[in-house]
């Protein structure tokens, strides 16, 4: 029989324990960027340094989540949030600009209506997934994610697609809709539309409602699928998980033994 799974909930749903028990998008996402760090942090051997994106992440969640959620947080963030002779932080000033750009604009408002911040779980190649949704409504079968980026327009160069893509593809939201549109499916019976309310990060700042073409997600699930079996051999330690040689886990825990040809400085 298989050991029982940590029931989810909002408190431990970014615990270390969630993420042993579960995948997640971001945890497919940090597979992809450095199998050894992913690792290192599930083992508890690594933390990554703590980011102001993050919390100013979290903030702009929290403020369309509920009164209660974003005065919990202010609580729990204080320090974090406001300076000690008085007033915010630069990030969150702007991060309140970005918060009452959507809050006064009635079409993102009514985008944003429906259950926040709800989780899911189910099976999905090979794996147990969890997913926490910004905002679901159950009448319209449409689901909601708030992103927010530099600038709408953005331009990125993408190795997955082999062009330059803006900054949903670029950040990995398609294959995030696309997952979420499946555990989502596995709970309701039905696949529900995936929306991004993005927000920019620019004064004052731009904002947009997106829905996705139902013909980009097979691409997305495919790409995961062809990952998951070696992520999985790797999480359960079965495969050794392969280093990046580039980001701050693998530059700290570096050990030389040979030389390369400057060719392959740059790839
Ligand atoms: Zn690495």
């Amino acid at each position: 029989m298989e050991k029982q799974k940590l029931q989810l909930n909002s408190q431990n749903y970014h615990s270390n324990q969630a993420n042993k028990d579960y995948f997640s998008v971001s945890q497919f996402k940090s597979f992809m960027d450095c199998q050894a760090r992913t690792l290192a942090e599930l083992k508890g051997e690594y933390t990554r340094p703590p980011s102001t994106a993050l919390t100013v992440g979290s903030y702009t969640h929290a403020a369309f989540e509920d009164d209660e959620a974003f005065s919990e947080f202010l609580e729990n963030e204080h320090d974090s949030i406001f300076k000690a002779r008085g007033g915010k932080y630069a990030e969150f000033v702007q991060a309140d600009m970005m918060i009452e750009t959507i809050m006064n604009d009635p079409f993102a408002m009514f985008a944003l209506e429906g259950d926040k911040e709800r989780i899911f779980t189910a099976e999905l190649f090979g794996a147990t997934w969890k997913i926490k949704v910004d905002s679901i409504n159950y009448e319209r079968k449409t689901f909601i994610d708030l992103k927010t980026t530099q600038s709408l327009s953005s331009r990125y160069w993408s190795d997955k697609y082999q062009k330059y893509v803006s900054f949903v593809q670029a950040y990995d939201y398609v294959l995030q809709m696309a997952i979420y549109r499946e555990v989502i499916k596995q709970n309701t019976g039905e696949y529900f539309n995936p929306y991004i309310v993005a927000v920019t990060k620019e004064s004052p700042p731009d904002k947009a409602v997106l829905h996705f073409d139902n013909s980009r997600f097979d691409f997305e699930l495919e790409y995961v699928q062809t990952m998951m079996n070696n992520f999985i051999q790797v999480k359960s330690g079965e495969e050794k998980p392969i280093r990046c040689e580039k980001c701050a886990y693998c530059r700290q825990t570096k050990v030389l033994n040979n030389t390369f040809e400057i060719e392959y400085l740059l790839d």
